[in-house]
Formats: structure tokens, sequence, C-alpha cells
């Protein structure tokens, strides 16, 4: 199983309606901005209970994809992103660990 940038949203993890220009989280990712691809190039998205195993990964493809837009600085984690706050992809998956 391979991890790829959602084609829905491109790595961001939301979508802009285009007609009210509301951000909403993206349905084929889940708010993550990266899904999983199997060996038939099928999309999943990433289950929850992932994501801590595939944090670094993500975080890895982030970097990248910030790179490819320009920015230098270290990426952040999708839950650590403002912009994903009170969003699916904004809560951090660890602050269940403490349970
Ligand atoms: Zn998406």
């Amino acid at each position: 199983m391979q991890i790829v940038r959602c084609i829905s949203c491109d790595g961001f993890g939301w979508v802009e309606d285009d007609f009210t220009g509301e951000s909403s989280d993206c349905d084929w990712c889940a708010g993550i901005g990266y899904v999983y691809r199997d060996d038939q190039g099928v999309d999943h998205k990433i289950p929850r209970e992932d994501w801590e195993q595939v944090a670094s990964q993500l975080e890895a493809l982030e970097t990248q994809r910030l790179r490819e837009m320009g920015y230098q600085g270290a990426a952040k984690k999708p839950w650590e992103q403002n912009i994903r706050e009170g969003t699916k992809g904004g809560e951090n998956p660890y602050a269940d660990d403490a349970d």
C-alpha cells in the first residue's frame, strides 16, 4: 500500500466551494490530504487508527509538497495547521493516546 497525494484536493485536505467560497474537509481523503493507493491503483482514505504510524510519512510528503510550492520552512502536521482547526483533519490523533 502506497501513500499518495489526494487527487481531489491536491494535498490540501480541504476543498473550496466554487459558489460560496467556503472551504470544507475533502471527502476523498477525510481532510488528511493523502490517501492509500492499493495495488489495483484504487485510492482509499487513511483510517484514523493508522494516522500515528503514517505520521512521519505524511510529514515527509507534506514537506515535499510545500517545497514544490516554494515554501522553505518545516511542514506542520495536518492537525497542527490552523486551517484545519475544527475539522476532522484538525484533530490530533496523539491526543487520544492519553486516555
Ligand atoms: Zn483530499
